[in-house]
């Protein structure tokens, strides 16, 4: 399931210089949101609009976190649904998809419910019969709409046949997926877990000596933190057994590639080590280019914006840089998480109106993730 970027090949040589293996566990911070509109131990509210349901961020979120959403009410399908039948289900939306626009516009729908913690089965109701009025109510899996992974363009969907696009709505790891999104919210909405959880005693020391084999250097992507910041890179559990310390089990990886990998507890990275990890990346981003490779590597791009920035690549033709900061007398006067250089385009985590206007000052055109998956070259 590894994103696809077209000019990976090319960087092959850069890859095969990876030796195995990854870390210091990533923080769940704690930090909980102050007009958090769930309350405690709860997982599930409803609404009866959308009102204020952020859909302007990639996924949907609430309150600075990230959230699904769902229709409980599920009419004369609800005990097919209850007794298996998915395709008989009302979707589960991530982001603010062509259907969703269109059942809130119509006001079609009494009552969304959003989930912060989704597991694979929702509650759901209906009526019994097609013709009776005896309700239901039971759990039901539900599958994840198709619309929203077209629109975010997750894991290169738009790229995939019927087939691999129905078992992806099925076969869907919302960890996974909020781990790649993380960066796009600044908080992190709720202790999935405690951090030392599940892990053994000696841990730590287990950890730091894999990565130092490792020469603190990415097993998936080749990226070698500097010595000062070993938090860059982690050590994964392959098959999510934290108890399974044996070699084939642990894997040295980046924050951004240990993102990518599925089956454990949402993924969240303290912004301020975030900013140096993505500078560091923009770095070897520089390496690579002085050493006269003119090849982009996807794997330098935060995750949360891969769909986007590869959408741009295509359309623009011309290579991003990461992390990019645009100077003016000698002064950094804005950054771009993705810069289109040489067409003054941007594409950003964290973009405000005012940053947007300052930006247009210089003729940059900055945009969010939602405005670049939408970024038509009209110009
Ligand atoms: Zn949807
Ligand atoms: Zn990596
Ligand atoms: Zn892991």
């Amino acid at each position: 399931m590894k994103f696809e970027f077209d000019f990976r090949a090319g960087l092959l040589p850069f890859l095969k210089v990876v030796s195995h293996l990854p870390p210091s566990n990533f923080q769940f911070d704690a930090e909980l949101i102050s007009d958090d509109p769930f309350e405690d131990g709860e997982d599930v509210i409803g609404l009866d609009d959308l009102g204020e349901v952020d859909k302007t961020k990639g996924p949907l979120s609430i309150a600075g976190q990230m959230v699904v959403l769902y229709i409980k009410d599920h009419g004369s399908n609800a005990l097919a649904v209850i007794n298996g039948d998915v395709e008989a289900g009302r979707r589960v939306h991530l982001a603010y998809c062509s259907t969703l626009e269109k059942m809130e516009r119509e006001n079609k729908f009494d009552r969304y419910h959003l989930s912060r913690n989704p597991k694979r089965k929702y509650l759901i109701s209906g009526s019994k019969y097609y013709w009776g009025d005896e309700i239901v109510e039971d759990e039901a899996e539900l599958a994840i709409c198709k619309n929203c992974l077209n629109f975010l363009d997750y894991d290169g969907y738009r790229q995939l046949n019927q087939r691999d696009r129905t078992s992806r709505t099925r076969d869907f790891d919302y960890d996974r997926f909020f781990s790649v999104y993380s960066s796009l919210f600044k908080k992190m909405p709720k202790k999935t877990e405690d951090d030392s959880a599940g892990y053994v005693e000696g841990w730590r020391q287990i950890s730091l000596e894999k990565r130092f084999k490792a020469n603190f250097t990415c097993q998936d992507c080749g990226f070698k933190a500097p010595p000062q910041d070993s938090a860059f890179i982690h050590v994964h559990h392959v098959n999510s057994d934290k108890t399974d310390n044996s070699d084939a089990n642990l894997r040295v990886l980046c924050i951004d590639c240990h993102k990518l990998q599925p089956g454990h507890g949402h993924m969240w990275i303290e912004p301020k080590l975030l900013e140096r990890f993505r500078k560091a990346k923009r770095e070897a981003q520089g390496r690579l280019t002085r050493e006269g490779s003119n090849t982009f590597c996807m794997d330098y791009i935060d995750p949360a914006l891969r769909s986007p920035a590869n959408r741009l690549f295509k359309l623009l033709r011309q290579t991003p840089e990461v992390a990019y900061e645009h100077e003016e007398n000698g002064r950094i006067v804005f950054q771009a998480d993705v810069a289109f250089v040489n067409l003054r385009i941007g594409i950003c985590l964290e973009l405000t109106d005012s940053e947007k206007r300052f930006a247009e000052k210089f003729r940059w055109t900055l945009l969010t993730h939602n405005e670049a998956m939408n970024f038509t070259a009209s110009r």
